[in-house]
């Protein structure tokens, strides 16, 4: 909506107030004559809206939805268009001046309290928007939109804790998403009382979160770290080594430290494993993990070779390069490793936010599970 240009904006905002005042007073042969019942200055903030003066237009909407009361749905539908257009303070203007009408229908007051309380989220004003959610939340028609957004809030706020008990009233009323957002909550919570060094209490978090969802690869990375806290490299190597199988996309984060805790013998039979596992399942896999172990350094490891032949020589962006030096496997992944180490890491399948560290939530839309390799995003 941002990249629409000023007239375009303008020219689809007089569309939607002219359709919904069409439809309101009915199409064909009534319109003429409705069109004669329409307040003068409607006309006239359409204008406004069309020689690309939005304040004007908006202080014209705002002064007739004192004297016409039929004209609240338009309204709302400003309000929406002036927010996902990123003009919040518009829409702000639109949805308290609503509120403080005094006669306005209940339905209509909680459906404006909701609308506030989007603009404040959408400005990141935090603290009206959750006050506001709560207050819908009472509303059972609103409750689980209210509570999903409340969700958001204490997802914005890192706080794991409510995030999560407004999961759990989602689940309630059949309304929660999936059922990995609770055990990665379960998992924040997990890594700061790891961090406060509370193991007992990180080992019951981590066991919840395996409830909500297995197997969760997440959960069992932590549980690897107190494995290697505690001194048991067994244990950790196993659960990193069933993390990667459960979840490819983490082998670029976490191969060179699973890789780290073994020597040079159990290194090349983990390796052989990963390879087999790639083979079993598609090219894309094997691509993924040539180039998480490009990136780590493994170029010329010996388990390795014929999967680096077979991804270079088949993959079609990657063809040329292996054209231009068939015989010299090595030389062409140390230049993709170098490359590899000056390149963005990874990136958001969801939203294209890249950069050079990993995250489960992604800072810039807010999805779960959306960060992928970058090479392997952009080589795709
Ligand atoms: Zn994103």
């Amino acid at each position: 909506m941002s990249d629409l240009p000023l007239l375009t904006w303008a020219l689809v905002l007089a569309a939607l107030v002219l359709g919904i005042l069409a439809g309101h007073f009915g199409w064909g042969k009534r319109w003429p004559g409705s069109l004669s019942k329409l307040h003068p200055d409607y006309l006239t903030g359409l204008d406004y809206l069309v020689t690309e003066q939005p304040d004007r237009a908006l202080d014209m909407f705002l002064k007739l939805m004192d004297t016409n009361a039929d004209t609240i749905e338009t309204h709302f539908a400003l309000g929406s268009l002036y927010r996902r257009r990123g003009e919040v303070e518009r829409a702000i203007r639109i949805h308290q001046n609503l509120l403080a009408r005094g006669e306005l229908a209940s339905e209509h007051r909680e459906q404006a309290l909701l609308a506030l309380a989007q603009d404040y989220l959408r400005a990141g004003v935090l603290d009206r928007a959750e006050g506001l959610f709560q207050q819908v939340s009472e509303v059972p028609r609103l409750r689980a939109s209210a509570l999903d957004a409340l969700r958001g809030v204490y997802e914005r706020q890192h706080d794991w804790q409510q995030a999560l008990g407004a999961y759990r009233q989602l689940a309630r009323i059949k309304a929660a998403p999936a059922r990995s957002v609770a055990a990665h909550y379960l998992c924040e919570l997990a890594s700061l009382a790891l961090e406060r060094g509370e193991i007992d209490h990180t080992l019951l978090l981590l066991q919840e979160a395996q409830e909500e969802s297995t197997p969760f690869p997440r959960a069992a990375l932590l549980r690897a770290q107190i494995a290697e806290r505690e001194a048991q490299p067994d244990l950790a190597v196993r659960l990193l080594r069933e993390a990667l199988v459960d979840s490819p996309t983490l082998l670029q984060q976490e191969l060179p430290h699973l890789l780290n805790l073994v020597g040079p013998a159990q290194r090349d039979s983990i390796l052989a494993e990963l390879v087999t596992q790639a083979e079993s399942r598609d090219f894309g896999e094997l691509k993924r993990l040539v180039f998480a172990a490009i990136a780590a350094g493994l170029g010329s490891a010996a388990p390795l070779r014929a999967s680096i032949e077979k991804v270079f020589s088949q993959d079609p962006a990657l063809q040329a390069l292996w054209q231009d030096a068939p015989a010299q496997p090595e030389r062409i992944a140390q230049e993709i490793g170098a490359l590899l180490m000056q390149a963005e890491k990874y990136r958001c399948n969801e939203c294209g936010f890249s950069g050079r560290s990993f995250y489960w939530h992604c800072p810039a839309c807010h999805s779960w599970d959306s960060f992928e390799a970058y090479a392997i995003v952009k080589l795709r």
